[in-house]
C-alpha cells in the first residue's frame, strides 16, 4: 500500500485491493465556509493553509466500489476502470486503516463520506456497515463525540434499486443516528442538458429526482443538501430549484468543479472559482432571496492541488 502525505492529511493507495481513501484535518468551518443560516457570514475570498487538528474534526473519505460504472465528465475515478463493489470486510478496513495509523486518541467530529471512488447506492454493504459497523468501530480506537457518516449521489438511472438505497440511508440518518448523517444529492445545474452532459446521461432526469425527493420523510437534525459544484458557465436558477424541491426539507451546498483531468480535458473552467466570492456570489444572493438556506464551501489551493477533493483518483494513474 502506498501512504501519500498531504497537506492536511493522508491518502492511502491500495492497489492490491483496488481501493482508495483518505483522512484529513479541516481549517475549521469559519475559514473555508460561508452559511449566513449558521451564523457564518464573511465571504471566502480564497482560504489560506494553515495546520490542521484532527481533534478538532476528523474527515475519513472511502471507497465504495473499486473504480466506477458511471461516467462524470468531471471525474477521475472511471481512468480506473470497475473493479467490483468494496465488500463489507473492505468497508471495515479503509476506516480500520485510517483509525489505526493516527495517535489521536478523540476528536470532536469524526465524518466519514463515502465518496472516493465509486457510486454508493450501488453498494448495499454501505448500509450494512453504517448500521452495525462504524460506531464499533471508531469506538474502538477513539473517543468521538460526533460520528456523521454522509452518503452523496449522482443519483443512477441504471440503479433499480436507488429508491430503496436511499429511503433506507434516511431511516439510517433519521433514527439509527439521530439526524447525525448525510444525504446529499449532486444536482450541479437546473438545466437539464447541462446537467445530462456533467453527468454523462447516467443520472435521473431533474423531474424524476423531483419525485423521488417527495417521498423522503422528514429530516432529523440537518436537512437533506442539494450539491452544486459550479464553474461560472454553471446554470443554477433559484426559481426552477424551488419548483423542483423544498427549502424545507433540503439546503443547497455550492463548491468549486475541482481540477481534475477530467475535469480539464472536457473543458470546465476549473481556474477562477477558487479566490474569487464574486463567482459564488451570483449563485447564493438568488438562492438566499427564495429563501434557501445555502453553503458555500471552498477549499483551498493547497487542498485541491493535493487532489484530496473529489473526483480524484491518484490510483487511475493519469
Ligand atoms: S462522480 Fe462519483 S459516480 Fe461520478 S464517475 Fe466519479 S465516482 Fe463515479
Amino acid at each position: 500500500m502506498r501512504t501519500i502525505k498531504t497537506h492536511t492529511g493522508k491518502i492511502y493507495v491500495d492497489d492490491e485491493r483496488k481501493l482508495e481513501f483518505l483522512t484529513v484535518g479541516d481549517y475549521g468551518k469559519e475559514n473555508n465556509i460561508k452559511a449566513a443560516f449558521l451564523g457564518l457570514n464573511k465571504e471566502i475570498n480564497g482560504v489560506k493553509h494553515k495546520p490542521v487538528d484532527l481533534r478538532n474534526k476528523w474527515v475519513a473519505t472511502i471507497s465504495t466500489q473499486k473504480g466506477c460504472l458511471m461516467k462524470c465528465m468531471f471525474c477521475d475515478c472511471p481512468k480506473y476502470g470497475f473493479h467490483g463493489n468494496a465488500s463489507l470486510e473492505d468497508l471495515e478496513y479503509e476506516i480500520d486503516t485510517i483509525l489505526r495509523n493516527e495517535t489521536v486518541g478523540q476528536t470532536k467530529r469524526f465524518n466519514v463520506h463515502f465518496a472516493r471512488m465509486g457510486e454508493p447506492t450501488f453498494n448495499p454493504n454501505v448500509l450494512t456497515f453504517t448500521r452495525e459497523k462504524l460506531r464499533g468501530l471508531v469506538n474502538k480506537y477513539i473517543k468521538a463525540d460526533t460520528i456523521h457518516p454522509v452518503v452523496s449521489t449522482m443519483l443512477p438511472k441504471e440503479n433499480k434499486n436507488l429508491a430503496n438505497f436511499i429511503l433506507e440511508w434516511c431511516d439510517i440518518k433519521n433514527i439509527d443516528y439521530h439526524g447525525e448523517a448525510g444525504l446529499q444529492f449532486s444536482i450541479n445545474s437546473t438545466d437539464e442538458a447541462q446537467r445530462q452532459y456533467q453527468f454523462n446521461h447516467k443520472s435521473l432526469s431533474l423531474t424524476e429526482i423531483s419525485a423521488l425527493a417527495k417521498r423522503l420523510p422528514q429530516p432529523v437534525g440537518r436537512k437533506y443538501t442539494l450539491n452544486f459544484a459550479v464553474t461560472k458557465d454553471t446554470i443554477l436558477e433559484a426559481g426552477r430549484l424551488t419548483e423542483l424541491f423544498s427549502p424545507d426539507m433540503f439546503i443547497v451546498k455550492i463548491t468549486p468543479i475541482h481540477e481534475t483531468h477530467s475535469a480539464v480535458q472536457n473543458g470546465f473552467d476549473v481556474t477562477t472559482c477558487y479566490d474569487d466570492y464574486d463567482v459564488y456570489r451570483q449563485f447564493e444572493q438568488p438562492l438566499l432571496k427564495a429563501g434557501w438556506d445555502v453553503i458555500v464551501f471552498v477549499p483551498s489551493r493547497e487542498e485541491d492541488s493535493d487532489r484530496i477533493t473529489c473526483g480524484n483518483a491518484l490510483i487511475a494513474g493519469v
